[in-house]
């Protein structure tokens, strides 16, 4: 399958343009619930950013539409919490950023199978509604961090904050998780809007 996304950077902007389109790609139908709450905390843990986020299905195309800068979030196993449970190894990553030749490229993944075990355990049974809308929660914190790495180009961590390497159940499920001023000041330095029209990507074509 050919997918076409549109990378055309916006080279005379208006304020207020699009800044970041967020392409998902989901492996299995997610819940709308964790979908919209997964949004609703990516947009809360960037708001010191500043950046207008603009959510798309990647299966919608999108080819007429052009924004300053992409990322795709692709989503491997079940996310949402009615789905049985799967077996994943404890210790392996709850997301990442793909690269290529040492470069962070713009395309997340975020393995639901593996939010979902470690936060299950911390959830008890309860309210289906709450129980995904937890999930969310958990799933926005794991793309905003892939979204640090993917919009920074850098592979360090923080010592806190959503930037960290490693989440527990508590940071995924915790009132708020945010990023440390150091974090948000690099990510406000490499706002789209920031960068000059030569850096970048002219389009980016994925094919899957
Ligand atoms: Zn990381």
């Amino acid at each position: 399958m050919l997918l076409c996304c549109a990378g055309v950077p916006v080279l005379a902007g208006e304020p207020g343009d699009p800044e970041l389109a967020i392409y998902l790609d989901f492996e299995g139908d997610p819940s709308e619930v964790a979908l919209d709450s997964m949004k609703k905390e990516v947009a809360a843990i960037m708001e010191p950013v500043g950046l207008n986020l603009q959510w798309r299905a990647l299966a919608d195309g999108g080819c007429s539409e052009s924004f300053r800068e992409l990322a795709v979030m692709r989503f491997t196993g079940r996310c949402r919490m009615d789905a049985p449970p799967d077996f994943e190894p404890q210790a392996a990553a709850l997301g990442m950023a793909k690269m290529s030749d040492g470069e962070i490229l713009p395309f997340g993944e975020v393995a639901c199978n593996r939010v979902r075990g470690v936060i299950s355990t911390q959830m008890g049974s309860g309210d289906g509604r709450k129980r995904d809308s937890l999930m969310g929660r958990a799933l926005g914190r794991v793309v905003a961090h892939e979204l640090y790495h993917i919009l920074t180009r850098t592979r360090k961590h923080a010592a806190e904050g959503v930037a960290k390497p490693y989440y527990t159940a508590r940071d995924m499920l915790g009132n708020t998780l945010v990023f440390q001023p150091k974090q948000v000041n690099l990510l406000k330095k490499n706002r789209p809007s920031l960068l000059p029209a030569s850096e970048r990507p002219a389009a980016v074509r994925l094919i899957d």
